[in-house]
Order: structure tokens, then C-alpha cells, then sequence
């Protein structure tokens, strides 16, 4: 293969991790990656949750139930996995985003904290960046604004986010989702090796 050198550049994570509290945009800012950066590779997760109207298998996940779960579980083919909000499970597939990490591509995490903290833990190059709101108003604007969930599970998730905001000190970056087409070109630089930390937010 042919191999650029520009994978050795100091700077330059394996992979990015892309993380943040409920409703902050990850999915949206990594929409807007997949659409405008076609040098980004995103990792394509497996879930046990079922496919909402326009999801793609494949694409956007691998739909998997309970079983097919617990066997890529037995079998180690997870980078990491979490269950998220007390209810369906998610995971990395570990060789798609192993792979891509020898071959120096950009390739992009979009998960929970819990999974986050797995991959710093079992790949400490990781880059961790942490996706955060503009204000806690606008957070939960956010969640209301996209009714997405009622107003049961809005509760607990804003619980839970008001958990995660507080980690956001564990992360090597932070990253204002105020506009998502600033904070994706943001991202990008910090995975190409490009961004100063002088930078941050
Ligand atoms: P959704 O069901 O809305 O697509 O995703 C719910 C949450 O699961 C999001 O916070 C998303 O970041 C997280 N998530 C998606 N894939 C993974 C994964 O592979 N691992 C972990 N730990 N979380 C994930």
C-alpha cells in the first residue's frame, strides 16, 4: 500500500474519539464529516437498538440482536462497547478501526463517555475530543427542539449529561459545537495533526 509518511507527523492520532453529552450534535457534526470529508473514515458501530426510518445497515450501524451481540462480545471483536442511556448496547468493531489506524487513515469514533474512557485506557494515542455545547439552555433546547424522546427519557438523559459535561477536563480537546460546519473543520484539523492546542476553546 501505498503510504503517504504523513501518518508519522507528531500530532497525528491512530484515531479520534468523538464524544459529549446527549443532544450536543456529535451525530450531526460526524453527518456533516461523512458528507464534506471523504478522507475520514467512520467507524460503523455495532448496535442492539433497532434501525430508525433512513438508517442505513452498514452505513450508519450494524443491527444486531441480543445474540449476535453477546457473540462478537465472546469472540473479542470489540474495540469497546457500552450500554447507553440503561438500554440498547453499542460497540467498535476492533479491526475495522485497528486496520485503519496501521494504515495512517483518518478514522473517526463517534461514541459515549464510557467508550471513550475504554479506548484511552486500551489505546492511549488516541485523540480524545470532546463535543460540548455552547451554554446548558442550549443543550437542552437541543433535546427538546429534535422530540426524539419524551419527556421521561429527556429527564434521564439530561441526568446523564450533566454527569458527562463535568468530563469533559478528561479530553485532549474541546470542541464548541456552536456551528456544526466550524466545529467539523475543527475536528478534522485536530485529526490531521494540524490543530494547535493554543487553539482550543
Ligand atoms: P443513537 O442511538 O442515538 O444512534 O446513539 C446513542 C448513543 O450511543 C450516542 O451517544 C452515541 O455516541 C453512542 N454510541 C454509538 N455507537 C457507539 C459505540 O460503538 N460505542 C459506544 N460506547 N457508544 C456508542
Amino acid at each position: 500500500r501505498e503510504r503517504t509518511g504523513t501518518e508519522e507527523r507528531p500530532g497525528r492520532p491512530p484515531l479520534t474519539v468523538l464524544a459529549g453529552p446527549t443532544a450536543v450534535g456529535k451525530g450531526t457534526v460526524a453527518a456533516y464529516i461523512r458528507e464534506h470529508y471523504p478522507e475520514v473514515r467512520l467507524s460503523v458501530s455495532a448496535t442492539t437498538r433497532a434501525p430508525r426510518p433512513g438508517e442505513i445497515e452498514g452505513k450508519h450501524y450494524y443491527f444486531v440482536s441480543d445474540e449476535g451481540f453477546d457473540r462478537m462480545l465472546a469472540a473479542d471483536e470489540l474495540l469497546e462497547w457500552a450500554t447507553v442511556h440503561n438500554k440498547y448496547r453499542y460497540g467498535t468493531p476492533r479491526g475495522p478501526a485497528v486496520e485503519a489506524a496501521a494504515r495512517g487513515e483518518l478514522m473517526l469514533l463517534e461514541i459515549d463517555l464510557q467508550g471513550a474512557r475504554q479506548v484511552r485506557a486500551s489505546m492511549p494515542e488516541a485523540r480524545l475530543v470532546f463535543l460540548a455545547p455552547p451554554s446548558w439552555d442550549e443543550l437542552v433546547n437541543r433535546l427538546v427542539g429534535r422530540g426524539t424522546e419524551d419527556a421521561e427519557e429527556r429527564a434521564r438523559r439530561l441526568e446523564t449529561a450533566k454527569v458527562e459535561l463535568a468530563a469533559a477536563d478528561e479530553f485532549d480537546e474541546i470542541i464548541v459545537n456552536d456551528e456544526v460546519p466550524r466545529a467539523a473543520a475543527r475536528l478534522v484539523d485536530i485529526m490531521r495533526g494540524e490543530a494547535s492546542s493554543a487553539a482550543v476553546e
